[in-house]
């Protein structure tokens, strides 16, 4: 297959392009670098299956030859990102995601959305399944990153109904790896980083708020089954393992072996209370399910992390 991955000089899209790259695929990368950075792809430029196009896709989006599949990556995703960037970020979930969407028809291509947990807001169901419309706040802060998902939700599935285009939408819940940006404010890179300097832990809020953390090679498994044999519905892939974010903040500690302190800071506005994944969809219509634990998964970003930070 040749593929196009918007958004790929991220995080996850560069995980992705690796992925891909590795199951004999040819990639079409294209980036703007608004939150990514090109140290992510570095290592592939001289692949000769990958090509890395500077655009910003929010622009009309043209890739010469053909394309069987375009995996639309491209967003701020941190809260820390998508708040300093709202505009950018409302425009990449719409008007990126419509690009993407027509390229995608144009080209005759499968298409796939990363979309995301914050699709279902501050949660009033626990855990959440895919048939939960979601509970968000559209003029709060966080509004920005969570309506542009939705409205990129339903601009996919308008297309599919349609047009007829073959399309999959993955809801994306908290993922950490090595490439995530020591400060790009996600909780896992924040506390790595702070207990590797030896800083306080800034625990926001008392800490009780839950979220649910899949280490990248997981998420990245799920997302290419999804994307080879899934179908049009959208499917949650994250780790359904339940921790509190005081929790986190002690395995961290354990973990690096960090003399920090944890100390208390104010909660963001509609910070959600609790986070965790159904994921009953995915095993029964891919066959999946993590198979890294927390503590496989922190060892391996903190190794990263030391090695970025005493460079
Ligand atoms: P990231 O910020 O590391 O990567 C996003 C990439 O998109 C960056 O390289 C950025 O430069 C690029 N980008 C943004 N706007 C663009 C534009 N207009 N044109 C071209 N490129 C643009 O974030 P990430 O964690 O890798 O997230 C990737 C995708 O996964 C996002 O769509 C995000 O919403 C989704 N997601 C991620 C998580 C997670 O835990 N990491 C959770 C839910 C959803
Ligand atoms: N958080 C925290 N300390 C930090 C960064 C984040 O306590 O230094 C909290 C944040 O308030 C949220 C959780 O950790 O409750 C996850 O935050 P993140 O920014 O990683 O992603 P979110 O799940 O909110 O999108």
């Amino acid at each position: 297959m040749r593929v196009l991955v918007t958004g790929a000089a991220g995080f996850l899209g560069s995980h992705l392009c690796d992925r891909l790259l590795a199951q004999g695929h040819r990639v079409v990368a294209m980036d703007n670098f608004i939150t990514g950075s090109p140290a992510n792809v570095a290592h592939l430029r001289e692949h000769r299956d990958f090509q890395f196009v500077l655009h910003d896709v929010t622009n009309f989006i043209e890739v010469q030859g053909p394309l069987d599949g375009v995996l639309h990556f491209a967003s701020p995703a941190s809260p820390v990102d998508y708040l300093e960037l709202p505009i950018q970020t409302l425009k990449v979930g719409s008007l990126g995601t419509h690009k993407a969407l027509g390229l995608a028809k144009a080209k005759r291509a499968r298409f796939l959305l990363a979309s995301t947990s914050e699709v279902y807001g501050d949660p009033l169901v626990h855990p959440q399944p895919e048939s939960y419309w979601g509970h968000v706040n559209p003029v709060g802060p966080r509004g920005v990153y969570d309506e542009a998902k939705r409205f990129a939700e339903a601009m996919t599935m308008a297309y599919h109904r349609y047009h007829g285009l073959d399309t999959r939408m993955v809801r994306i819940f908290n993922t950490y790896g090595a490439r995530m940006r020591p400060n790009d404010g996600r909780v896992v890179s924040n506390f790595i980083v702070q207990a590797l300097k030896g800083e306080p832990l800034t625990v926001y809020g008392d800490g009780s708020q839950t979220r649910s953390f899949c280490y990248v090679d997981d998420l990245i498994d799920g997302i290419v089954r999804l994307f080879e044999r899934g179908d049009s519905e959208p499917t949650n892939i994250g780790n359904p393992n339940e921790f509190t974010v005081r929790q986190l903040a002690e395995v961290v500690l354990r973990l690096t072996g960090s003399r920090s302190q944890i100390v208390e800071r104010p909660l963001p506005v509609d910070d959600p209370k609790v986070r965790q994944p159904d994921i009953a969809r995915a095993r029964a219509t891919l066959g999946w399910e993590p198979q890294v634990s927390l503590e496989q998964g922190l060892l391996r970003t903190i190794e990263y992390f030391r090695t970025l930070i005493c460079k």
